[in-house]
This record gives C-alpha cells, structure tokens and sequence, in this order.
C-alpha cells in the first residue's frame, strides 16, 4: 500500500506522509494536516485500519475462492466429464441396440425373401404341370377324337355309300364339335 512506501505526502502538504483515510472522498489518502483542512469533518478512518480492512476483504475473498468457488467450479467439471461418459455409455448402447435391431430386420427380410421367391417357384412349377395336363389333353382330343373324325369323313365322302354319307351328316349335326377339358388355375 501507499503507506508503506516512502512517500512525501499529499499534494498540499509534502513530506507529512498519510495517516487518514476519507470515506467521503471517495477513499482519498491525506495526511494529518488535511484532517482539520479540506476534509474537516468527513468520514475518516486510520490507515492502518483501513489496509487491514483491505487485508481482511482481500483474505475473505480469497477463503471464498479456495473454499467454495474454485471447488465448486471443479466439480462441475468433474460432473460435466462424468455426465458426459455416461451418455456416451448410453450413446454405444444404442448404437448397439440400433445394430442389433438392423440385423435382425435383415434376417427377417431375408427370410421374408426365401419364402417368396420358393412361393413363386411352387407356382412355376404349378402353371408347367398344368400346361403339361392340358397338351396331354389336347394331343388327347387331336389323335383320338378329331384325327379319327377327319379320317372317317374322308373315309366315307370316297368309299362310302350314300346311306353312309347321309348317317355321317345326321350324325355330325347332332354332336357338333366338343371342347377338351383343359384346366385352369
Ligand atoms: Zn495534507
Ligand atoms: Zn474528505
């Protein structure tokens, strides 16, 4: 403090050193002459009074630092890094949970997938035994029904009679021709 150093003392009076200091004046260092001088009846307390005060808020502020805010502070910052890993521990877990329930899902579609691809490959093999069923059918219908109707017409229209000409036209209005039996799905 100012006290402490060899000073000469306040503007007016040099050399008289400090001894005051005015509250009033906005905590203003002056000397004992100053006392009865312009600050006359001002607020003063001793200077030593004064920089113990000033120690003593110094030393309090200090206690509050070590003591409460530095403390504090650092245990936020503990808190907030604890905090921290353990989201990033719940952040892995879903990340986890998020790979699990992605493969899973891919198991099931791919399943899903098996399943309509032998579905379709059932039917394939369905709609082939049909087409197979119905060329028997047809192949069927063709060699012994309409080739054998072919042959007996051309049979009788060159070697038979006119009696049989006359049956094989009665008899060929009244059936007509007759579809096969084809299936269907
Ligand atoms: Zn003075
Ligand atoms: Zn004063």
């Amino acid at each position: 403090m100012a006290a402490q150093t060899p000073v000469p003392g306040c503007r007016e009076h040099r050399g008289l050193g400090f001894v005051y200091v005015c509250k009033t004046c906005n905590n203003d260092l002056i000397c004992m002459d100053c006392v009865v001088g312009r600050h006359n009846k001002h607020d003063l307390v001793k200077l030593t009074e004064f920089v113990s005060e000033q120690t003593r808020q110094i030393q309090q502020y200090e206690d509050k630092l070590s003591k409460s805010d530095i403390p504090k502070v650092e245990s936020d910052i503990k808190e907030n890094e604890e905090n921290f890993k353990e989201s990033s521990k719940e952040f892995r877990q879903i990340i986890n949970d998020i790979k699990h329930h992605g493969e899973e899902m891919k198991k099931e579609i791919d399943l899903l997938t098996d399943r309509l691809v032998k579905l379709c490959r059932n039917l394939e093999k369905m709609n082939e035994e049909i087409k197979e069923k119905n060329k028997n059918v047809l192949t069927k219908y063709l060699t012994e029904e309409l080739r054998p109707q072919l042959d007996k017409c051309q049979r009788v229209r060159t070697f038979g009679t006119n009696n049989d000409a006359k049956a094989l036209a009665k008899e060929i209005r009244n059936t007509g021709p007759t579809t096969p039996p084809l299936v269907t799905t």
